[in-house]
């Protein structure tokens, strides 16, 4: 596979960089990555990693696009109300960047073809807004050993943590291992979220993904960064594996995605 001028001169500014270089950047050609969620995270991660020229990026979304999400997921805009998510958001990413194949997945992300949609992807990002949705992303790729970059994002506060157990790292579960009962954590449409905490979080997503394509860097797999945007803090904590983790440890209890991921309205 050997670049045209113009992808020389689209992706010089990585080509530059002696951690990426031509050689890297054939691997991010050649990656395929799952946005689970073409909403607040999903946006701006997808363009993102459109722009870096991401061979590959699978979309995952039911919904059309409302009025009250255009205040973070960036990726549609006004005259996109009452389109397909995946659909607006494949065209801005191919007006982007041709150079990226999309893959439009426009169905909800469930138990029954979960282990499916992972298979085709080297990376998953987890843009849901809801607990079951994200164990569920969680176990499917730890059955199907696919790296996992979950973020989530409530008023002024995001998470961000870089799941891989089939390399030796905690899962999604080791650090909560249940989700909370439906109606104790409220979700985006009920508690409110700065749009922008949206964007910080999707990037760094995005950022993660293309360092795990890259094998560069440090990575948050044993790690839960915490960024807080009111009082401008970014925390690193650890985040060690469970011996007794219900998926991951040595006597698990969870072996197939079977379990009960219905998703409440009351979450
Ligand atoms: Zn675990």
């Amino acid at each position: 596979m050997e670049f045209t001028d113009e992808q020389v001169t689209r992706y010089s500014r990585h080509i530059l960089l002696p951690e990426v270089g031509g050689k890297g950047q054939k691997k991010i050609a050649k990656a395929k990555i799952l946005i689970i969620g073409a909403g607040g995270l999903g946006s701006p991660a997808a363009f993102y990693l459109a722009a870096a020229g991401i061979g590959t990026i699978g979309l995952i979304d039911s919904d059309a696009v409302d009025l009250s999400n255009l205040q973070r997921q960036i990726i549609h805009y006004t005259p996109d109300v009452g389109r397909s998510k995946v659909l607006s958001a494949k065209e801005k990413i191919q007006a982007l960047n041709p150079d990226v194949t999309v893959v439009m997945h426009e169905e909800r992300f469930v138990a029954d073809n979960a282990l499916k949609l992972v298979a085709d992807y080297d990376v998953v990002i987890d843009g849901v807004d809801n607990f079951p949705a994200k164990f569920l992303i969680n176990d499917a790729c730890f059955f199907a050993k696919k790296t996992l970059i979950s973020g989530s994002i409530f008023r002024f506060e995001g998470q961000l943590a870089s799941i891989k157990p089939h390399e030796g790292f905690p899962c999604y579960r080791c650090l909560y291992p249940e989700p909370p009962p439906a109606g104790l954590v409220p979700n985006c449409q009920e508690a409110g979220v700065l749009g922008v905490l949206a964007g910080t979080i999707g990037v760094l997503q995005a950022a993660e993904a293309i360092k795990e394509i890259l094998k560069v860097g440090d990575t948050l797999a044993d790690k839960l960064l915490i960024y807080d945007a009111l009082d401008m803090k970014f925390r690193k904590v650890s985040r060690p594996r469970d011996p007794n983790c219900r998926l991951c440890g040595p006597h698990p209890t969870i072996t197939n995605l079977s379990g009960d991921y219905a998703v409440s309205c009351a979450i």
